[in-house]
């Protein structure tokens, strides 16, 4: 099978097995766009080279230096010829993986090729810098000898220091470095496979969820000199502004200079502007190109760009990463434009950054007195508040931490990934921590020059202010600026822009989103960001507020008969009222109200004070408040008597509950009011369980029918969070009317492990490698998922029409709702904050699953 391409070979479908860079400048070729001449080593031979223990076969050897002549002939140069030709030898993952794996520049030069380009250029300063960056480089990424070495050369002119360079390679390879171009170019292909298995590509592929044998492919490629002459310049920009969206190109540029010098933050470019008025051809043929670029790419592009001797060339285009902002912003002007459709406006849009967005910014009003320490570049937007860390490595994953670097590299990304916030005191809007930043959604504040490390110290000043690690500082990637201490931050905000994109998504979707909600303020929230009906309102939560505790720590600890009585005629009253203004705002939206669940613990009064307070509220002397304290104290209130199995000891609290709901419900419905009420039974494990509750609730839901003679729909259903339920659920079927599974317990239950104490010791499962993510955040996909999909099969086996739907947290994960899309849930439910981002995942989930 073939293994090296052409250019003109490829396309932008080709990318798993030409990478992305490979399949872009293929794509490019077949757009007449001003590329350098180059040819791709597929994937798959670097795949055969991992298999054939890390050697290159001969046939490949062959293919490679074949096709190297056909590039000689496209370019009219010769590799060590009077008109030599020089490449570049970079690495091209499938995936996107910016600064992970290595490149090589300027390869093919020796001697003999030093002195005929400088007859060709007169220019001894250009020629010999590119020659020694060569060499160095070549030891550095092929060999792997430390860049340390090359840093202290006695040699002053650079003749000189490429001989003692050469000597180095020498002293630490044991070997001649190596003057012919076929073995410089077979020896550069085989370390750019290598590169794939470097310590942070590993990481990188690890924290993104990246295929470790996908392999990388190699592209070498003509070289363009960008250090040419005065005529000659380098630049990264972005076709849209990365940081805003806004439709203006946004890119620096550094005249006489090479690329690597942009990355590397070694010089510090100017703005793209620059050329309008020193280059202005160039700056409007490279308008125009990139514009074609995107339209053709269909999305906001990165593009690196050459200028050699007054002539462009297109490098290199990606697809730009971006902040949440520019991200919804980019989507929604590409379909304003006629670029792209709805669909893949949506398909573009991270769900987890509408979080980002709704989550934005200080707090206004506390911005005037705060202190204002330093002001940086904007590189990538958000606000983040916490303690000072100068190392990346001590970043832990429960920190509130702002990472303040020097500069970052590539190491530093794990530091980087668990951070709030990133502040660099050198670099630009492309350098690295901006560009991963920016990829992460994180805020980050880069060329903060005013800002003095002392490494030793542990300690850092700007002006007047001397902050030690560990200290609070709040920093705005809006603005660029930062400040001492913390922050509060604003209100969210669903801006129309937000609105109208979840509005796309809503119309796109299958799956419904509801809320979980349990106020009336929470229900208007939901509703406000898109949610469509409740999917579980924890009726024990609505004694949360003000002093409406009381009322149920009243029933909780009266004594059976009157007490009880006097204590639920209560609790009726109040849960009638909030149910009437929760209806209220529905208007005839779904409302799943769940029965009481509280884990006993939760409401017992703890200070004396509360006690004595509970006291006189029944009163009873405190000596019996703490027996009766001490009775209802579960040893393992997570498994003891919650859920259903307060109403299987007091159904007297179910019935009374149940008609709470029903009399509001006819209340509303007779104002004309349209009304859906759902009661939901929690912590079902067995169907006699649910089989006695329905016939309490029906008896009593039937006697108040009675009362006034007229009836209200409505449903009775259960939830699925027991093990055991999902297992017998074509039994519990049979009394239910819909399933909602409840997979934070479900979770805690199949894994054993505690919705409360397991933070505590998860980060060492994750430090030691035993565990990734988070359970209680992310569905469990060898476990949790069986579960829940034993329970659907077996729901639906009972009753095939059965509504079923899921109020765990893992409702508002976009990874889990991508499962939930595959089983074909009715809906999905989550807190309001997360029902913009749960819409978008529902919206992508079915897009993609339909294709
Ligand atoms: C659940 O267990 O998933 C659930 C939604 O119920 P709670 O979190 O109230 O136990
Ligand atoms: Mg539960």
């Amino acid at each position: 099978m073939k293994q090296v391409y052409e250019f003109k070979d490829g396309g932008k479908e080709m990318v798993a097995l030409l990478g992305g860079k490979g399949a872009n400048l293929a794509e490019m070729a077949k757009i007449d766009l001003p590329i350098p001449k180059g040819i791709i080593i597929s994937t798959t031979a670097c795949n055969d080279y991992f298999k054939n223990d890390k050697k290159l076969s001969s046939v490949l050897e062959e293919e490679i230096l074949t096709n190297i002549r056909v590039l000689e002939y496209e370019t009219g140069k010769k590799f060590q010829s009077t008109k030599p030709l020089l490449v570049s030898v970079r690495s091209g993952a499938p995936v996107s993986m910016p600064g992970m794996m290595d490149t090589i520049l300027n390869l093919g030069f020796n001697d003999y090729v030093a002195e005929k380009m400088l007859e060709i250029t007169k220019d001894e300063k250009f020629v010999y810098t590119s020659y020694l960056r060569f060499v160095q480089m070549f030891s550095e990424i092929a060999k792997g000898i430390n860049r340390k070495k090359f840093m202290h050369l006695k040699a002053t002119d650079y003749k000189a220091q490429i001989i003692e360079s050469k000597n180095i390679y020498r002293e630490e390879c044991g070997e001649m470095f190596p003057e012919n171009y076929k073995a410089q170019i077979l020896i550069a292909v085989k370390s750019i496979f290598d590169s794939w298995n470097n310590d942070r590509a590993i990481l990188y592929r690890k924290l993104h969820n990246i295929d470790n044998n996908m392999g990388t492919a190699v592209v070498i490629q003509e070289m363009v000199f960008g250090n040419f002459n005065d005529k000659s310049g380098t630049g990264v920009l972005f076709t849209r502004n990365p940081s805003t969206g806004e439709n203006k190109i946004f890119g620096e540029v550094l005249l006489n200079a090479q690329g690597e010098d942009i990355v590397a933050g070694i010089r510090t470019p100017d703005n793209i502007e620059l050329l309008k008025t020193s280059m202005p051809n160039i700056y409007n043929e490279l308008a125009d190109t990139v514009k074609k670029l995107e339209k053709h790419n269909r999305d906001m592009q990165d593009v690196e760009f050459t200028i050699e001797d007054s002539k462009l060339y297109i490098l290199q285009t990606r697809n730009g990463k971006r902040t949440a902002e520019a991200s919804l912003k980019i989507a929604m002007d590409l379909v304003k434009e006629g670029i792209i459709t709805k669909e893949e406006a949506i398909l573009k849009v991270e769900p987890a950054s509408l979080n980002k967005l709704l989550n934005g910014d200080f707090e206004e009003k506390y911005l005037k007195e705060a202190t204002l320490l330093t002001k940086g570049l904007a590189a990538s937007s958000g606000v983040a508040v916490g303690r000072i860390m100068f190392d990346a490595k001590r970043v832990k994953i429960r920190e509130k931490t702002i990472l303040v670097r020097e500069e970052t590299s590539p190491e530093d990304l794990q530091g980087m990934a668990l951070a709030q916030g990133i502040v660099t005191l050198k670099g630009g809007a492309t350098s690295h921590g901006a560009v991963v930043a920016r990829g992460m959604g994180k805020c980050c504040v880069t060329g903060c020059s005013e800002i003095k490390i002392d490494e030793i110290n542990k300690t850092m000043t700007v002006g007047k202010h001397t902050l030690k690690e560990g200290d609070f500082i709040s920093v705005s990637g809006h603005t660029g600026e930062i400040y001492l201490g913390k922050i509060p931050l604003k209100e969210n905000s669903f801006s129309d822009e937000l609105k109208e994109f979840v509005s796309w998504a809503s119309e796109i979707k299958r799956m419904g989103v509801r809320m979980n909600a349990d106020t009336p303020e929470d229900v208007k929230q939901g509703k406000a960001f898109g949610a469509k009906g409740i999917g579980l309102c924890r009726t024990e939560h609505m004694f949360f507020k003000k002093d409406k505790i009381w009322t149920i720590r009243e029933f909780i600890l009266s004594d059976r008969g009157e007490e009880k009585e006097k204590a639920l005629k209560k609790l009726h009253n109040l849960q009638k009222e909030d149910f009437l203004n929760i209806f209220k705002i529905l208007n005839g939206d779904e409302a799943n109200i769940r029965l009481l669940d509280p884990p006993v613990h939760e409401f017992l009064p703890k200070t004396l004070e509360d006690k004595k307070k509970m006291a006189e509220i029944l009163s009873i002397s405190l000596e019996d408040i703490e027996k009766r304290i001490y009775r209802l104290k579960d040893e393992n209130p997570m498994l003891g008597h919650r859920g259903c199995r307060l109403g299987v000891s007091y159904p007297e609290l179910y019935r009374i509950q149940a008609r709470a709901i029903v009399e509001a419900a006819y209340e509303c419905e007779k104002k004309g009011i349209k009304v859906h009420p759902e009661i939901m039974i929690p912590f079902i494990m067995e169907s006699k369980e649910l089989a006695y509750l329905r016939k309490e609730i029906e008896e009593e839901i039937e006697s108040f029918f009675k009362e006034v003679g007229a009836t209200v729909e409505y449903k009775l259903g259960t939830m699925i969070e027991i093990p055991r339920a999902c297992l017998l659920a074509n039994e519990i079927a049979e009394y239910a009317d819909f399933f909602s599974f409840g997979t934070n317990d479900l979770t805690q239950m199949s894994m054993g492990l505690s919705r409360d104490d397991s933070v505590k010791f998860l980060d060492d499962y994750r430090e030691k490698g035993i565990w990734e993510g988070e359970p209680f955040y992310s569905i469990d996909t060898k476990s949790v998922t069986k579960l829940v999909e034993i329970g659907v099969k077996n729901g639906k086996t009972t009753k095939p029409n059965l509504q079923i739907g899921v109020c765990g947290e893992h409702g508002g994960d976009p990874k889990s709702i991508e499962f939930f899309e595959g089983q074909k849930f009715d809906y999905v439910s989550c807190s309001p904050f997360r029902v913009p981002t749960a819409i978008l995942a529902a919206a992508q989930s079915y897009l993609k699953l339909k294709r």
